[in-house]
């Protein structure tokens, strides 16, 4: 049977981790006029900033899971899913039948798939959901989605797409939206790497280094999502959009599905590499800090 389409006029939703992105998720959707509470594991400045701003903020995930008919979560990482989902008074403890979830944090394939059986045993439809675009193209409602799960499912939701992305795939069943992402986020980590790079090539050949990074993102090389990262290169303004840390974790969660069975990715090797050294030191600046570790291999005596 096809699903009727949510809309922002009757729909509740929740929003489950305000962390970079789920808050700035959060005030998109209320300002886009949905029906949306949301919870966060601890991070009062934030939640006391939404909550300024007229956002509704619940105390506790029970009442926040019972109260929303679509719940979508942007948490940190497998463990912090594992938690929020699964663990004692997790999200599947509280889950009603007919729910949808919106699953948008970057986990590992296995724990989506894990996800998708638990909503199913629980009469409730999931959709893998992860985001390609940092802070900037939340605020901006430009984020890219990858989706899997099923069709109606997945059509059902597109009024709530619409308030957040410029466009949004449906890439196959379960886990297929997580799988995508993690081909793009390879593609990230490994041009991020090769902008540092190619910046202290520039560099070692004694070009004017701002010249050089004002006009590296004016060239059809550069892709778009790296386009405002010369000018944090360039100020050092390492404050973080994507954190490093994040893009180390995408990467970790590349190698082990790349070893199963074993598939030949020479860059991501040395891609993981690079960010698994720089992580130490740099793990909660932005992931263009790569830029300083390389200079830094480079100043070495
Ligand atoms: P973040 O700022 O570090 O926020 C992480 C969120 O996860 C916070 O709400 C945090 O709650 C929560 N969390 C962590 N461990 C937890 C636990 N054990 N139990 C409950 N909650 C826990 O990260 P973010 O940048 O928003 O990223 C969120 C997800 O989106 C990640 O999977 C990331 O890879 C993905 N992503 C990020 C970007 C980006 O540009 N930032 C872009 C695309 C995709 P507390 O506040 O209580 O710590």
């Amino acid at each position: 049977m096809k699903n009727a389409a949510f809309q922002k006029q009757t729909a509740k939703l929740g929003f489950v981790g305000l962390g970079l992105m789920g808050s700035r998720f959060l005030r998109r959707f209320n300002g886009e006029g949905w029906k949306v509470r949301g919870w966060n594991r601890s991070r009062s400045a934030t939640t006391l900033e939404l909550r300024k701003n007229g956002v509704e903020i619940d105390e506790n995930l029970a009442s926040l899971v019972r109260s929303s008919e679509v719940l979508l979560s942007s948490l940190a990482d497998d463990n912090a899913v594992r938690e929020v989902y699964l663990g004692e008074g997790g999200i599947f403890a509280h889950l009603q039948p007919g729910m949808t979830i919106l699953e948008m944090s970057t986990i590992s394939p296995d724990l989506s798939a894990l996800l998708h059986r638990k909503a199913v045993e629980r009469g409730a439809q999931l959709i893998d959901l992860p985001v390609s675009g940092s802070t900037p193209a939340v605020e901006a409602g430009t984020v890219t989605l990858f989706a899997g799960g099923e069709p109606e499912a997945f059509e059902s939701c597109i009024p709530i797409f619409r308030s957040v992305a410029k466009q949004w795939f449906l890439m196959g069943p379960a886990t297929a939206g997580i799988r995508m992402k993690l081909v793009v986020n390879f593609l990230l980590g490994a041009n991020m790497e090769a902008i540092a790079e190619a910046v202290s090539l520039g560099e070692h050949l004694k070009l004017d280094r701002d010249l050089m990074l004002n006009v590296l993102p004016k060239t059809a090389v550069v892709a778009p999502a790296f386009s405002n990262k010369f000018s944090k290169i360039q100020t050092e303004d390492y404050s973080p959009q994507f954190p490093l840390h994040l893009m180390n974790k995408d990467l970790r969660l590349v190698q082990s599905v790349a070893t199963r069975p074993v598939a030949a990715l020479p860059v991501a090797s040395a891609t993981i590499q690079a960010f698994g050294q720089a992580v130490a030191r740099r793990g909660e600046l932005d992931i263009s800090s790569i830029a300083s570790y390389v200079r830094e291999l480079v100043d070495r005596p």
